[in-house]
């Protein structure tokens, strides 16, 4: 009989896994088990929604799940609704692809003041995701200081410094465009524990930031290296962090004067403590300086006045019951995607929050041909049990159809230019899967 594979979670290393399972495994089951009501993960809740290009990736997925191979199960949270070990019982396979998705902390005084957010949490408030839209971040300051130098920093800052006009054409949800309109920012900080070539940002993204209409980018031009002699990577590597130069050196030259707004780059500068009493008035950070790659802290140390501090500096995945996990280094161990017989991983939790959506296509690829030599003759109920299983105890699950329905109604709630008004509770979801609602709040 047919090979029967369950896929939990259904971002783009879910999607992926799939996609090569139904390619690979004519006739196959590949079922994905989602705890929202909406599939995508991170394309919907962590792609910025002033990136709606990178979203249309969705299309891809959105053919994958109508294959006939393929069913989507949204709102089933295993550890909730279903155990893992029902799914191995049930399904000759489980692929875990649930991400990475919590913050990492900084480990400094003063991080638990009100004011202090991580990259994951404040992202999934402005694309109001259902987990983080209360989060309702302060942003009545003149000043935001972002921790980290990867593309979650330059997507945070980017949002925060564009005009009400520059929000209306994307995704995000009233609140948060209200709010980021209304806030009297003038500053927004990104700061780096090491230089400019020790940077994770991409140049396309790096290079928006000097588009900006009422915001000027502002580097210091004594922390631009002239060359990169002495600095390691691949000649790609290498390639990318000679346009990033370029570019940080091009906001060296720019005039600010007359925009409202500015990002500053500040480099070789780590993280102390957060200042305040109740809430966040400032962070201290101490100067660094490069020994063999590493920031390594000089003793000499300032602060930058700001009431709201987020922290963008990688996240992390959290164990999911019955998976193996490393605390360490916040993975399941596994071996080419590989966990344990019939148990597998793909993605960021397998390999941690690197690399850009295309990334993940390969571990998908990897574990269907494993999964296609070593799994030939099934006798496992697989979606006929998941079915009985989800009625017995009364959980509304969401198929593609109901998704479907779902996207139509934001599609329809839109404001006027905005791509979609998106539904950002669960109980609003579940309505608009219902057919109940026609407008998103
Ligand atoms: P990231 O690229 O790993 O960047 C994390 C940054 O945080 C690094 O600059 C790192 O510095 C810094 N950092 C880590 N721990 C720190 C600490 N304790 N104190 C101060 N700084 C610290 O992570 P990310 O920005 O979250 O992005 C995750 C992945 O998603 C990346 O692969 C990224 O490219 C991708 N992404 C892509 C896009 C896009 O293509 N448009 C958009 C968003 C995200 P060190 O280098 O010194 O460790």
């Amino acid at each position: 009989m047919t090979v029967k594979v369950a896929v939990v979670g259904s971002g783009p290393s879910g999607f992926y896994a799939t996609e090569a399972l139904a390619k690979r495994i004519p006739g196959c089951e590949v079922d994905i088990i989602e705890r929202l009501p909406t599939p995508y993960g991170l394309i919907r809740g962590g792609v910025a929604p002033d990136h709606q290009s990178t979203k249309r990736v969705t299309r891809a997925f959105d053919r994958t799940a109508a294959r006939p191979e393929v069913r989507f199960y949204g709102n089933v949270a295993v550890g909730r609704d279903i155990s893992l070990a029902e799914l191995r019982e049930f399904y000759d396979a489980v692929i875990v692809a649930i991400g990475a998705p919590i913050d990492r902390p900084l480990g400094i005084p003063g991080e638990g003041l009100s004011g202090v957010v991580g990259s994951a949490a404040f992202v999934g408030w402005y694309n109001g995701h259902p987990d983080f839209r209360d989060l309702a971040p302060d942003l009545n300051c003149q000043a935001i200081t972002i921790v980290g130098n990867g593309n979650v920093a330059l997507d945070i800052a980017r949002l925060l410094a564009k005009t009400r006009g520059e929000l209306a054409s994307t995704d995000l949800p009233d609140y948060a465009l209200e709010a980021i309109a209304e806030s009297p920012i003038r500053d927004v900080y990104i700061v780096g524990r090491r230089g400019p070539a020790e940077a994770k940002f991409t140049n396309v993204e790096l290079r928006e930031m000097g588009q900006l209409s009422d915001c000027a980018a502002i580097v210091n031009g004594s922390q631009l290296p002239d060359s990169l002699a002495g600095v390691e990577g691949s000649d790609r590597d290498l390639r990318l962090k000679q346009k990033n130069l370029a570019t940080l050196k091009g906001f060296v030259d720019a005039d600010p004067a007359g925009k409202s707004k500015r990002v500053h780059f500040c480099f070789y500068a780590k993280p102390q403590a957060v200042l305040g009493q109740s809430k966040v008035s400032g962070l201290v950070l101490e100067r660094t300086r490069l020994v063999d790659g590493r920031a390594e802290g000089t003793g000499q140390s300032f602060a930058l006045d700001c009431g709201l501090v987020v922290a963008a500096i990688g996240t992390r995945s959290e164990p999911l019951e019955g998976v193996p996990f490393d605390e360490k280094r916040g993975i399941t161990p596994n071996e080419e995607g590989r966990v344990a017989d019939g148990l597998y991983a793909v993605g960021w939790i397998k390999r941690g929050p690197t690399g850009v959506i295309g990334t993940n296509k390969p571990d998908g690829e990897a574990v269907a041909v494993h999964i296609q030599s070593h799994i030939a003759d099934s006798k496992k109920a697989g979606r006929r049990a998941l079915e009985g299983l989800l009625k017995q105890r009364n959980v509304r699950s969401v198929d593609f159809n109901d998704w479907q329905a779902i996207d139509r109604a934001e599609i329809a709630a839109a404001r006027a230019g905005a791509p979609r008004a998106k539904f950002v509770t669960v109980d609003e979801l579940l309505a608009a899967a219902d057919g109940l609602t026609d407008a998103a709040e």
